[in-house]
């Protein structure tokens, strides 16, 4: 075969399809969050990043950054093994226990990233429970998705955030067979939430175990930033809660806080948790700081839902169609594809505003978008010109405005 030709073509379709994905080459600067540094062909460019996941942030909080320094010239670079043969260092230790603490669960287990984290204890939940069903919404993420397929077993697909469809299809099931409930709080692409509570009921209900990925809500909802769960009140009701270091906590690596047996079992049993190295311990120290911040510190959630709420007001004032949605993601809805890109390309080049479009297959034809996420940094003058240029885009390639 001639590999390298086959390997040209299946990219010479996504060009077709505009499909094909193009990075922007940053240099992030610290202190100065948004902004970053473009390299292209012709040089450097300032650009103000509108589509961070580092939504509050953190990843250049002095804390945050002390503490990776401080433990990179205490424990060095790497942990140096898996967690099992010599990589468990004291900071992972100490990581689990703050984020078990966070969702006033027994315990939690640290893994290399969200997505590693879902895919292993999901897939190992059920590829391990014999005879299990797991309920999946139709939102869920690739890792979710991905794990479950691995596990084998046998999954229904309900319809997104949808109670009455998660019912019938539970009430359709074996009465007799262990469920799991799949499912996340703030869905990345739409921004809208999940019912939890009517979930927990069913699952109380029908006997089955809930899984929740809280991984757009860590951080910025609850109290102490334990997510929609905690907001409303329903940790304790989650059989596991799952979510990432690397959004807004600003640093990276994934986990699940549960029961101890739960926890134990996934240490246990997972490949994706058993066979590889070790998060840097500069990592785990840099998290613990982050989570630590922001337990105690509402300054930044609120800050952040301020500016999301301006943007906001800001484009409905100027006609710009977003999906109204519960919380801090704004979709900016292009509805096509070429024109989606069209537009992220003249953002970035002539006014120096990056926000990556958002197409198929990510999202469904038809829902093309730009995805834009507000932080605590982004001032006025940030916002006034992000809509100033989205509004004369809108005028020079006629896409339909909302209704006023
Ligand atoms: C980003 C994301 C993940 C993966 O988290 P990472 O830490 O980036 O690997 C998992 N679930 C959802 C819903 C996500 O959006």
């Amino acid at each position: 075969m001639d590999f390298e030709s086959f390997f040209k073509s299946e990219l010479d379709g996504l060009h077709e399809e505009g499909r094909y994905r193009v990075f922007a080459d940053l240099e992030r600067q610290s202190g100065n969050f948004p902004k970053a540094f473009r390299h292209t062909a012709d040089g450097i460019q300032e650009v103000t990043v509108w589509c961070s996941n580092d939504y509050l942030g953190m990843g250049q909080h002095p804390k945050v950054t002390t503490a990776m320094k401080m433990a990179v010239d205490q424990c060095g670079a790497g942990a140096g093994g898996t967690r099992n043969i010599s990589g468990t260092n004291h900071y992972h230790v100490l990581l689990e226990r703050e984020l078990a603490d966070l969702h006033g669960k027994e315990a939690a287990l640290l893994f290399t990233s969200g997505y590693v984290s879902n895919w292993a204890a999901l897939g190992t939940l059920c590829s391990k429970i014999p005879g299990v069903i797991v309920f999946s919404d139709a939102g869920n993420h690739a890792s979710m998705i991905e794990g479950i397929r691995y596990s084998k077993c046998e999954r229904v697909i309900f319809k997104h955030n949808s109670v009455a469809d998660l019912e019938a299809k539970l009430r359709a099931a074996d009465p007799r067979a262990p469920k799991i409930i799949a499912f996340e709080s703030v869905y990345s692409m739409d921004g809208d939430i999940a019912p939890i509570k009517d979930i927990c009921d069913l699952a109380d209900k029908y006997g089955a175990m809930t899984y929740l990925d809280e991984v757009h809500a860590v951080g910025m909802y609850g109290a102490r930033g334990g997510g929609i769960a905690e907001r409303e009140g329903l940790m304790h009701r989650l059989t596991v809660i799952e979510g990432t270091l690397g959004k807004a906590f600003g640093v990276m690596g994934g986990y699940i806080a549960a029961s101890t047996a739960l926890c134990d079992f996934i240490r246990s049993f997972a490949s994706g948790f058993i066979f590889t190295t070790a998060l840097p311990p500069a990592l785990a120290a840099a998290a613990t700081a982050s989570i630590q911040h922001l337990k105690e510190s509402q300054q930044e959630r609120f800050a952040h839902q301020e500016r999301v709420r301006r943007l906001r007001s800001l484009l409905d004032r100027n006609g710009i169609p977003h999906m109204d949605n519960p919380s801090h993601i704004v979709p900016v809805m292009v509805g096509n594809a070429s024109k989606c890109k069209w537009i992220s390309d003249l953002l970035l080049d002539n006014c120096g505003i990056y926000v990556q479009p958002i197409n198929y297959p990510t999202v469904p034809k038809n829902t093309e978008r730009l995805r834009i996420t507000p932080t605590p940094f982004h001032s006025d003058a940030d916002i006034d010109h992000l809509v100033r240029s989205l509004h004369q885009l809108w005028s020079r390639c006629a896409i339909s405005r909302a209704v006023a």
